[in-house]
């Protein structure tokens, strides 16, 4: 292939990349986007998309397997699950999207160059594949090269000891799991492993589960998880494996294998990242309200730029970067960015949380009071705001419980459009709905809740 010009190029087809790469050929910009991979990034080959195809599966084996257990007079012979299917089955959902991402970059006019990016100088990069190099240069250069699991170098990826990765890969259950690391992935994965019957024990270094979240958010977890027959150690350090056993400073834990997910840490080695001398911040690329980092015309959007990690804020910041290389007035100006994390319960959190803000306070409504959690089997959980006592603007909502994450486009909503108490409190919401709680979180602030 000759070497190739253009305006915009685009280094990784993640989340951010991808939403980029069509939004820039949308606006007309001649568009470039390299990845070494299937495009769709971590989200959807290894992350967002296949974890929760494997939680849905779990789930639904943990139904019918418990079915006979439960008050609805439901009773079913107990099930058995082919993993190594409901890996195709999952596969077959990935590579639908591949194409799918790829005929929406070709539609919108992008064009998709297969290889490994590096960067040359700031304006040239060069790409290699099965041996061969072409450069490319061009007038602006986004890094969006996303992030990768961190190894522990006592535990290292490999055979029994395995990724996020490898355990979204498996094709057999093991008997027993160990999950260092409590956090998003650990719990949502170590969740789904639970349901299917492994034994799994999660290790925790700090002093709770989910640390970043308030404890509120995360009892409800904790107490599913134990159960689930979850065995979970905090303030607990893993050293070593061997002989099927995990050793760690509060005794040995029986692991078949061990699922290490202790954070992920931005890809910026191997790219020409520190040749370029950008201005990091910890390990990951600075950049500003536009994205733009400290070199001019290069920018970098989603995981490489670090906390929060998700995948739509990637997008979101992919879509602007497009807008603001055509020259349209736009700069980051979101007042919150919704995180869901898929346990049982799920947690949605956005904007601020109680305390965080002074001069604000938080109410909230359980959904034991709540008509559609019964009618569900799942009363545990609640929905909170936390408001400005001066003008009652609605700053923060959080809920934990069954399904709350189809909630989170609403409290997001609420949040961006500068809700405050009375607004959410005056509109109708459906009855019956989980939804309901957030009007009674917000009429319960305003000290009359009709239904508590
Ligand atoms: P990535 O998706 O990591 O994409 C980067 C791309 O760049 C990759 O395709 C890579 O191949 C390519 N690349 C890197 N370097 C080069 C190079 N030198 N040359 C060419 N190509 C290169 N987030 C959520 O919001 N919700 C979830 O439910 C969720 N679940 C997750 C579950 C798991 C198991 C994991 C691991 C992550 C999950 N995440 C979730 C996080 C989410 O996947 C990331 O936040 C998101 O993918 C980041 O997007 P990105 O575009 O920044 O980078
Ligand atoms: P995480 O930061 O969510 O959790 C890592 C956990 O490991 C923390 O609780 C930390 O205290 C613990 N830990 C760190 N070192 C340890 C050690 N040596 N021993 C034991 N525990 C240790 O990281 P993750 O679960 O790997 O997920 C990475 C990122 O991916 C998240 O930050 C998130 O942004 C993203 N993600 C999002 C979703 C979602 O949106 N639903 C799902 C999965 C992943």
């Amino acid at each position: 292939m000759p070497d190739l010009k253009c305006k915009l190029l685009i280094i990784g087809a993640g989340p951010g990349g991808y939403v980029c790469a069509i939004r820039a050929g949308q606006l007309g910009l001649d568009t470039i986007i390299v990845d070494e991979s299937a495009p769709g990034g971590t989200c959807l080959n290894v992350g967002c998309i296949p974890s929760k195809a494997l939680i849905h599966a779990a789930e639904e084996f943990h139904r019918i397997a418990t079915a006979g257990q439960g008050p609805l007079g439901i009773s079913a012979a107990a099930p058995e699950i082919d993993l190594a299917r409901t890996v195709a089955w999952k596969d077959g959902i990935v590579s639908r999207l591949n194409s799918g991402v790829s005929g929406l970059m070709k539609k919108a006019g992008a064009r998709f160059v297969a290889g490994r990016a590096r960067f040359l100088d700031g304006k040239t990069v060069a790409v290699t594949q099965a041996g061969e190099e072409i450069q490319i240069r061009a007038e602006q250069i986004v890094i969006a090269s996303g992030s990768a699991p961190v190894e522990l170098p006592f535990l290292p990826f490999g055979g029994d000891i395995l990724s996020s990765t490898d355990a979204l890969a498996l094709t057999k259950l093991p008997q027993s799991l160990a999950v260092v690391g409590g956090g998003y992935i650990g719990l949502e994965l170590g969740t789904a492993f639970a349901k299917l019957g492994v034994k799994v024990t999660v290790v925790e270094a700090e002093g709770r589960i989910l640390p970043t979240y308030d404890r509120a958010l995360t009892a409800p977890v904790a107490k599913r998880l134990e159960a689930l027959g979850v065995t979970v150690m905090t303030g607990a350090k893993a050293e070593a494996f061997a002989g099927g056993q995990l050793h760690t400073d509060q005794g040995a834990v029986e692991a078949e294998k061990v699922l290490v997910t202790v954070g992920r840490r931005p890809r910026t080695q191997g790219i020409g990242v520190e040749e370029l001398a950008l201005t990091l911040d910890g390990p990951f690329v600075r950049i500003d309200q536009h994205c733009q980092s400290s070199m001019r015309g290069i920018y970098a959007i989603g995981d490489v730029t670090g906390e929060p990690m998700l995948a739509h804020r990637a997008m979101a910041q992919g879509e602007m970067v497009a807008e603001h290389v055509a020259g349209h007035a736009v700069e980051w100006d979101k007042r919150a960015i919704p995180a869901v994390c898929f346990t049982d319960p799920e947690i949605v959190t956005c904007g601020a949380l109680p305390g965080e803000v002074e001069g604000t306070k938080s109410s909230e409504f359980p959904l034991m009071a709540n008509g559609r959690a019964m009618t569900c089997e799942r009363e545990e959980g609640f929905i909170r705001v936390v408001w400005r006592e001066s003008d009652h603007a609605v700053l923060g909502i959080q809920a934990v419980g069954a399904q709350v994450s189809e909630m989170s486009a609403a409290f997001t909503l609420a949040i961006e459009m500068g809700c405050c108490l009375e607004d959410i409190g005056a509109t109708i919401h459906a009855h019956p709905t989980q939804s309901e709680g957030l009007q009674e979180a917000c009429l319960r602030a305003l000290g009359h809740a009709l239904h508590i």
